[in-house]
């Protein structure tokens, strides 16, 4: 799988995505599209590796399968996949709290 950023095939840890889609699976299973719960209606990006020249990180989008450069605005919860537009949750180590 190729790096979003450098196009290089090193940046991306294949193990991450496997892990991801593994627990994403289980997601789908249990989403409740109706959920006023952020964290329930839509699944949060993989996080599936950094980019090794631009320490970028690089998340990975569940609906289109397939990964992209990190990019979460301050004090949102969500992004829009730059691929295919659904809305994603950002993993938990990149929200900030005050
Ligand atoms: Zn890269
Ligand atoms: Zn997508």
């Amino acid at each position: 799988m190729q790096c979003p950023v450098c196009n290089e095939e090193t940046c991306i840890k294949k193990s991450a995505v496997e892990l991801y889609k593994e627990l994403i699976a289980l997601f789908f299973k249990y989403q409740d599209k109706e959920s006023s719960v952020t964290f329930k209606k839509h699944p949060t990006v993989g996080e599936i590796g950094a980019c090794e020249k631009t320490g970028k990180k690089i998340w990975y989008c569940p609906y289109c399968d397939s990964p992209f450069a990190e990019n979460y605005e301050l004090d949102k919860v969500t992004i829009e996949c730059p691929k295919c537009n659904q809305t994603l949750c950002i993993p938990v180590s990149n929200r900030t709290f005050c």
